[in-house]
């Protein structure tokens, strides 16, 4: 994730204080059409669809999401958006075409679409917008007013703020747009987003694009919750020889203090920032594309970063009567060293 995003999500955290963390800042349809915007610009399908179907499930609308991922397209580019919509089309073909349809837009407002996506743009952002860049290329200040502030922002079906919260989502899921990420969240607050609700969408789109798509995320790992602080999702790949899964951690989340007796076990870092520690020795920063050889007997732990979801295959090293060890956990005072 940009260090940029990193601190601004701290930031607003230290600013709200802790307890802002354990509370969810945007209702159940907030989430769900954040983070379709999310996987929509990231062109996960996989998540997409479970996101519109969780979406669906709390009382999105068709045509609230239709809207959703038609706006896409100004952000992302037409295949985005198209396969974003293919993906809606299909899971509602799916589920039987049953879902609630919702509004349609209204008439369009009278005058040009410049002259209303003029004034819509000026109302979105507080004052009017101008600079040398729009000076030195009217064409795209001319699309930006009459296309996405007017024809775009003129469908009324869903209002403002929504737009504006899928807007951040799907900017927070792009890389190297800083600025207009940065614009996009002040126009969001303009329009009633919290600084609370704000850090959630920024954490939903940092979340996203900790998922491995290849393998999945699998279900939440309750089997081994025990040996975990904060939730883990496991999905097993293989337990044919060797046992291979893919494991993804919470932000904070990691596991206990563990031993692999007999076989080692091997990580595979695939997204996101965490660590690795062995006993008596400094913790170890993990980015994508690490390997961790982890020799057997070897007292340690693996988890997230601070501030990051965090994604690795582990391949248990396969030995006669292998077994695992858990010991204790990795306690706040331990873990809030690392950064
Ligand atoms: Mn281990």
């Amino acid at each position: 994730m940009h260090k940029f995003l990193t601190s601004l999500i701290m930031g607003i955290f230290l600013f709200l204080g802790g307890n802002a963390m354990a509370n969810n800042a945007l209702t159940a349809k907030q989430q769900a059409i954040a983070a379709a915007a999310s996987y929509a610009a990231r062109g996960n399908q996989q998540g997409l669809k479970q996101a519109l179907t969780e979406g669906l499930d709390a009382g999105v609308t068709v045509n609230e999401f239709k809207e959703i991922l038609v706006q896409v397209y100004a952000y992302c580019g037409f295949p985005r958006s198209l396969n974003a919509l293919t993906t809606l089309m299909q899971l509602e073909n799916e589920r039987g075409n049953k879902d609630e349809q919702g509004a349609l837009p209204g008439p369009k407002p009278e005058g040009s679409s410049l002259e209303y996506g003029t004034a819509n743009q000026t109302k979105l952002v507080g004052a009017p917008v101008s600079g040398s860049l729009y000076d030195f290329a009217p064409a795209i200040d001319e699309y930006l007013k009459a296309h996405l502030f007017g024809d775009i922002f003129a469908r009324n079906n869903i209002d403002w703020q929504t737009r504006e919260l899928a807007t951040i989502a799907m900017l927070a899921s792009l890389d190297n747009v800083d600025s207009q990420l940065n614009g996009h969240i002040q126009i969001g607050k303009h329009n009633g987003l919290t600084d609370e609700q704000v850090a959630e969408i920024l954490s939903i789109a940092d979340r996203t694009g900790a998922e491995n798509v290849l393998f999945g995320k699998g279900t939440e790992n309750t089997a081994y919750a025990q040996y975990f602080i904060g939730k883990s999702y496991l999905q097993p790949l293989t337990g044919e020889g060797v046992g291979i899964s893919n494991v993804t951690f919470e932000p904070k989340c990691r596991n206990n203090w563990h031993i692999h007796h007999k076989g080692g076990q091997i990580l595979l870092v695939v997204s996101g920032r965490g660590w690795y520690q062995e006993w008596g020795k400094p913790a170890q920063e993990l980015h994508p594309g690490d390997v961790v050889n982890i020799p057997a007997e070897v007292k340690h732990w693996h988890g997230a970063a601070k501030d990051s979801w965090f994604t690795h295959i582990a391949v248990a090293v396969p030995a006669e009567g292998a077994s695992n060890e858990w010991l204790e956990a990795v306690t706040d005072e331990e873990y809030n060293k690392l950064k």
